[in-house]
C-alpha cells in the first residue's frame, strides 16, 4: 500500500512483494501502535512481535535460505520494517539485527559463525546489536579508539561506546574496533562478536526523551577477553566488512522513516475526513489539505528512491546503492519530520494526546535525521561524490 489507500501496483512492485506487504501487515496490525507505545512506557520489549515475526520468516527474509533465511533481499527486509512501522510497531532491531549484522556475517563470516549466528537471527531466536559510534569520534569514524590488542590466540578490547541500541535484549554485540594505533588516523577496523555475558563488557542504559521498547546503552569495554574466532572473517577485510553493513543500515533506517510517516499521514488523514467544527469536515480546508498532500507526495517519492537504493543493492553494485541509499535515507528522514509535524497539527489537541499516538513519533522522526549518519554527513557526501565539490573538514 502507498501512504494513502491507493494499492501497489503489479507494474512498480511483484506480486510475491505486494503479499508479503500486505501479510507483514496483517501480523503489525494484530499489535498496533498500542500493543507497541504500552510496551515502551513500561520499559518493556516486544518479545512477542519479534519471535512472531521470525517464525513467519520476516526477520530472516534476506538472510542465505541455507542457513535458515529467506534467501530475498534487502527490498524484502525494509517492506518489513516499512510495513510494521505503517501500523504503528516500528521494530528499530530490524535495522541492527537481520540488516547490518546479518549482513555482515552472512557476506563475511566464517562458516561455523555462520552456522552459530544466521539460524537464530532469522528466526527470531538469537539478536545482535551494533557498536561503532564512540563518545568522542561522533560523526568521524576515522577517530575510532576501540582497540583490540593481541594477546596469545586471543583479543583483548578497550574502549567506550555510544547511543547503542537493543542490547538489553541481545545476545551479542558485533563491536567495531580498530587493531593498529588509534593515532595514525587511517581507519582499519576489524569487527568482534561479543556475547552479552562477557567480563568487562558493561553496559548502561541513556536516559532518552524517546518512547520505544528499544533503548540505547552506553558501553564499556575494559580488558575484554574473546578468543581468535571471535574476530569476524578476516582481520585483513574489516573495511569491506563494515562498508557491507553500511547500505542495509541507510535503506533499512529509510524504512523505519517511511513507515512512522505513513502512519502519521494515515492518522492525520483518518481525522480530517470526519473532524467538523464549521460546516465541512476539516480536511476540506486548504490549509490542511494542501500540507498533507505535499506530505503524501514527498514520503512517495522517497519510498521511490528507497527501493532505487534496495534494487541497486540486491543486484550487487554496492557502489551505485552507496549514492542511492544515502538520499533515500536523508529523503525519508526529511519527509517523515515534516508528515509527523503536519500530522501533529491537524489534530490539533488531539495531536498531543496518548490515544492518537502522534506526539510520540516526533521524536522518532528525528532518530531518521541524526542515525546511522545525520543528514549533515549525507549532504557532505552528495557534495563530495555526486557533485564532486571540495570537501571542508
Ligand atoms: C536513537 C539512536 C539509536 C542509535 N543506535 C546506534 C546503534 O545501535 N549503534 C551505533 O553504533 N550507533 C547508534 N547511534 C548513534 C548514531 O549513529 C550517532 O548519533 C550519529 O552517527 C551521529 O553521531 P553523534 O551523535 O556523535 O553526533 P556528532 O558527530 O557529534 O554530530 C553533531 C552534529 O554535528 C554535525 N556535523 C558533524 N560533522 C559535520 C561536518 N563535517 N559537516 C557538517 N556537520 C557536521 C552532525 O551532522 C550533527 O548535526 C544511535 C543514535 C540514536 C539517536
Amino acid at each position: 500500500m502507498s501512504a494513502s489507500s491507493t494499492p501497489e501496483s503489479p507494474l512498480i512492485e511483484t506480486p510475491e512483494r505486494i503479499a508479503l506487504r500486505r501479510a507483514v501487515g496483517d501480523l503489525g496490525r494484530r499489535y498496533g501502535s498500542s500493543y507497541f507505545l504500552a510496551r515502551a512506557r513500561a520499559g518493556e520489549h516486544t518479545d512477542e512481535l519479534w519471535s512472531e515475526a521470525g517464525k513467519l520468516g520476516f526477520l530472516g527474509v534476506n538472510l542465505p535460505e541455507e542457513y535458515g533465511g529467506g534467501g530475498a533481499g534487502v527490498y524484502e527486509l525494509s517492506i518489513v520494517l516499512e510495513e510494521l512501522g505503517t501500523v504503528g510497531c516500528p521494530l528499530l532491531m530490524l535495522v541492527v539485527s537481520p540488516a547490518i549484522c546479518g549482513t555482515i556475517l552472512a557476506r563475511f563470516g566464517t562458516e561455523e559463525q555462520k552456522r552459530a549466528w544466521l539460524p537464530g537471527l532469522a528466526d527470531g531466536s538469537r539478536r545482535m546489536a551494533f557498536a561503532i559510534t564512540e563518545p568522542e569520534a561522533g560523526s568521524n569514524s576515522h577517530k575510532l579508539s576501540t582497540v583490540a590488542k593481541r594477546d596469545g590466540a586471543d583479543w583483548v578490547l578497550n574502549g567506550r561506546k555510544v547511543f547503542i541500541s537493543g542490547i538489553d535484549g541481545a545476545d551479542a554485540v558485533l563491536v567495531v574496533g580498530r587493531t593498529e594505533d588509534a593515532r595514525t588516523g587511517k581507519l582499519k577496523p576489524a569487527l568482534f562478536i561479543l556475547p552479552r555475558q562477557t567480563p568487562g563488557f558493561e553496559y548502561r542504559p541513556i536516559p532518552m526523551e524517546l518512547l520505544s521498547p528499544e533503548r540505547q546503552f552506553q558501553v564499556f569495554l575494559d580488558d575484554v577477553r574473546l578468543p581468535a574466532d571471535a574476530l569476524v572473517g578476516d582481520e585483513n577485510a574489516g573495511l569491506q566488512q563494515l562498508f557491507a553493513g553500511l547500505n542495509p543500515e541507510r535503506i533499512m533506517t529509510a524504512a523505519f522513516s517511511l513507515g512512522v510517516a505513513r502512519q502519521a499521514l494515515n492518522t492525520a488523514v483518518d481525522y480530517a475526513k470526519t473532524r467538523t467544527v464549521w460546516d465541512t469536515p476539516i480536511g476540506a480546508h486548504q490549509g490542511l489539505a494542501h500540507p498533507l498532500a505535499q506530505c503524501a507526495i514527498e514520503v512517495e517519492l522517497a519510498r521511490l528512491m528507497m527501493r532505487k537504493a534496495a534494487h541497486l543493492y540486491d543486484a550487487g553494485d554496492d557502489l551505485a546503492a552507496g549514492e542511492a541509499a544515502n538520499m533515500a535515507k536523508y529523503a525519508s528522514g526529511e519527509a517523515a519530520t515534516r508528515t509527523v509535524d503536519q500530522a501533529v497539527q491537524t489534530l490539533g489537541g488531539n495531536g498531543l494526546t496518548q490515544e492518537y499516538g502522534l506526539a510520540a513519533l516526533l521524536a522518532a522522526t528525528r532518530v531518521g535525521r541524526v542515525a546511522p549518519v545525520s543528514r549533515e554527513m549525507i549532504l557532505n557526501y552528495v557534495a563530495q561524490h555526486t557533485l564532486g565539490l571540495p570537501r571542508s573538514y
